[in-house]
Formats: structure tokens, sequence, C-alpha cells
């Protein structure tokens, strides 16, 4: 028969929605909902957008999809993605800097993110933020590149903390010679944000130590303080050392259309001299066949005058979100960073167990939530709260929390 690759048992992070899901099943078979408000178990636990996409990208997607119907419109395959999508998104989030042909149109970051591994193969040392999004762990040891820190025996994946110590930024001192690193900014799921002086930091010592940055700028939307960069691009040197992915997810909504894109500057060279960009795109070409142009035409409209705007409006309403839950945890004590510049906010219970947390708020609030030891040691003794989820609802477990 067969034989499964064995990488995939190596696998754990993974564990951690399905088993949030499993102890939300459990408590709700054992404590049902009885119909009233007040009994109902609210979510606070996951990154997944709640909110309908704003009429005018909507617009957008919906005359995607009609242009496909028509002869004279109807388009096929657009590869690394259509030529005016990639120039709007360096017009827009890179001041034109990045040419077209550095910008990758992607049917989202994650996908994107598990896709880059393979220009690197199994034998790169891999460095996370540690707590970091479960993506970065996972898609190294899908392709064998490291182990996840539950699995004994495994070697190349470094695990950088980011605590309340460091001000949630690594040591980067720490930060292996030649590696990949993953870094995410505003960070899911501690919320943190990094300041320019941090990532130009951070750039120098990739550069000093020949590391490649992958810079992940999936929440850069939410930043809202105009000194902290949206890009690792926005810092000078970064063009010889980083790539960034990027997304519509959580500033459209389109965490169910599916888009994103990939920056990949023409000055990244691998140790032998090879261009990075000239293998993404192979890479790209030989097993992704670019985004939907239903999605892309949705995407173009995100960026113009009125899409940007809706931006904005969504965002806002997801950061107001945020500020009741922080301001509800603040009023309780509890000492907490992100959900200023982020959607997440991650609470501190110091001395206690994340799971054992998660199971007293799910106990006292019918509300889940995500325990922090899930994203990474680091994450031990915290919760992420998510304000991703209808305004009533936040209020509500907000309401509960409070009570608590
Ligand atoms: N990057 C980060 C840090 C995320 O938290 C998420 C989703 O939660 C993604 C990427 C995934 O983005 P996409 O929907 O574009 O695949």
């Amino acid at each position: 028969m067969i034989t499964r690759n064995p990488c995939i048992a190596n696998i754990k992070s993974g564990y951690l929605f399905p088993e949030i899901a499993r102890r939300r099943r459990e408590f709700a078979a054992a404590h049902p909902e009885t119909g009233d408000a007040e009994s109902r178990i609210i979510s606070l636990g996951v990154g997944n957008t709640t909110e309908p996409i704003l009429p005018h990208i909507d617009k957008g997607l919906v005359e995607g999809a009609r242009r496909l119907g028509a002869a004279k419109t109807y388009s096929g395959y657009s590869d690394e993605g259509l030529l005016e999508l990639r120039e709007k998104i360096s017009a827009v989030f890179y001041r034109g800097q990045p040419g077209a042909d550095e910008v990758f149109i992607s049917d989202g970051a994650k996908c994107d993110i598990g896709r880059l591994q393979l220009l690197f193969g199994a034998h790169t040392q891999v460095a996370v933020q540690d707590p970091s999004y479960p993506v970065y762990v996972d898609g190294s040891v899908l392709i064998g590149a490291a182990g996840g820190w539950q699995y004994e025996g495994y070697r190349g994946l470094n695990y950088l903390p980011c605590t309340g110590e460091n001000g949630y930024f690594p040591d980067l001192s720490k930060l292996p010679a030649n590696s990949l690193f993953y870094f995410c900014s505003p960070n899911n799921p501690t919320g943190a944000t990094a300041s320019r002086e941090q990532l130009a930091a951070l750039v120098k010592a990739a550069r000093e130590k020949g590391a490649l940055i992958i810079f992940d700028a999936a929440y850069g939307e939410y930043i809202r303080d105009p000194a902290l960069p949206k890009s690792i691009f926005d810092i000078d040197g970064a063009r010889d050392c980083a790539i960034e992915v990027n997304s519509f997810s959580k500033s459209a909504g389109f965490t169910g259309v599916r888009l994103g894109w990939t920056v990949v500057p023409k000055e990244l060279k691998y140790a032998g001299g090879e261009s990075v960009n000239a293998d993404w795109n192979r890479v790209c070409g030989t097993i992704f066949n670019g985004a939907s142009n239903i999605a892309q035409a949705g995407g173009l409209a995100a960026l113009d005058e009125a899409g940007l705007k809706e931006i904005r409006e969504l965002t806002d309403f997801y950061l107001g979100n945020a500020r009741l839950i922080r301001e509800t945890l603040h009023q309780l004590g509890i000492s907490c960073v992100g959900g200023d510049n982020s959607p997440y906010i991650w609470a501190h219970f110091p001395g206690r167990d994340s799971w054992e947390v998660f199971s007293e708020i799910l106990e006292k609030c019918r509300v889940v939530t995500t325990p922090g030891s899930g994203f990474g040691p680091a994450g031990e003794s915290f919760i992420r709260f998510s304000a991703f989820g209808h305004r009533a609802d936040v209020e509500e477990a907000c309401g509960r929390i409070a009570r608590m």
C-alpha cells in the first residue's frame, strides 16, 4: 500500500481550532441553550469575518461575475494576476515602488504562506515569533522543514519569545543565520504592532544574518497610529531581505471570496545568486493558476476611492468591537495588549493555564475564546479575544464577562 507523508503526523498546532470546537460541542451538549439570550454561546474565538461586504465592493464582485457571461468581456486564466490590480496594489499600498512583476495576486495569504515554503525546501531553519499564527509552523512541518514545539526530536524550528517583558518584540540576537523568519505585524495572536524602529532593527538583523523575512501584513489596514508602518517595505533595505504577504480577507471581508497578494522584490537572491522572484513566478505558474477573476474585480473595486472608504468603515467597525472588549478587560483589572491597531486582544492571566481560563470563561460566560498556549509556548497564561463578531454579540459577551 501507499505510505503516508510522515510530516503529516507531525502537525500538532493544527489541532487548536478543532480542539476548541470539540470542547464547545461538549459544553453545549452538557449545558444546552434554552432559547433565551443569556444561554446563547457566543464566540470571540476565531479570526473569521462576520459582517457583509459593503455595497461598492460587492458591486465590483457582481460586475466581475457578469463580465464572464458575455462574449465581449469574458476572460480565462489570469496567471500571476490582472495587471491592473497588480499596478493598483503597488500604487495604493507601496507608493508605486514594486513593479507589477513583483506583485503576485493570490487566493489568500494563507495559501501563499504554504506555497512559499516550496522555495526553500526541507532543510531550511525556520524562525517564528512565539506565539505565532499556526500556519507558519504547520506549513514548515508539512514540507519537513521543522517540527512543532510539542514534537520531540525535531530540529529546525526556532521560537523567538514575544512577551510583556520584551514588548512583544523578539530578541533579534537569537535569529539564526540564513533562516526564514515569519514576522506578523499587526500580530496574530498578540495584537501587538511593531514600531518603525523595531522593523528597522529587524531588517538590519536579517541583512546581517542572511535571513529572509516573510512579513505577514494581513492586518495592516487595522493600523490607526500613523507612526506605525503598514509594510516591511516602508523600511530601507527591506527589498534585499523580505517578502510580504497580504490579503483582502480582514480588510474587505473577503475571507470567503479569497484574494490576497505577495510582493517578491527582484533584489532578493538565494545564497547561490539565483532570483527568488523568478522562482516564485515559476512555483505560482506550476501549482497555482491564479486567483478568481471575480475576486480580482472585487479587489479592484476595493482599491478605488469608494472601496478604500468601505475598507476603513469595515475595519473601524471591528476596531469598535475591540475597544469594547479591551474596556471590559481593563475594568476587571486584566492586563492586555492589542485591539487598538489590530482586531485581536491578548489578555494575561498570570500563573494560570490557558485552557483552564478558556474553560472558566466558557462555563461562567458561555463565551468561546482562544487559549494562548495554542499559538506557542510563550502563549501560556494568555487568552486571545477576537473582535470579529456582530456588535450585539460582542456587547452581550462583554456584559457577561464584566459580571464574571
Ligand atoms: N495571516 C494571518 C496572520 C492571519 O491571521 C490569517 C487569517 O486568520 C491569514 C494570514 C489568512 O489570510 P487569508 O484569508 O488571506 O488566507
